[in-house]
């Protein structure tokens, strides 16, 4: 299982993405895509997330330090 990881703009502090380990085990079935949901405290640069099946992803704050190309 690769590792997840979600980009958080510069000033928020909560989000909901798609949890792609999930997705991936149910493609075929369809319904609900799976989310994870989380908060970050703005003056944090970094922190976890793990979605509801257990599945765990590293949430980044974007920001100036970030070095070039990181987004690719
Ligand atoms: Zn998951």
């Amino acid at each position: 299982m690769h590792e997840q990881t979600i980009w958080l703009p510069l000033r928020a502090t909560a989000f909901t993405e798609i949890c792609e380990a999930c997705e991936d085990e149910h493609a075929e079935r369809g319904g609900l895509r799976p989310t994870v949901s989380g908060r970050l405290p703005i003056h944090d640069r970094s922190g976890w997330a793990t979605c509801p099946r257990g599945h765990t992803m590293r949430v980044l704050r974007m920001g100036g330090s970030m070095p070039a190309g990181a987004l690719r």
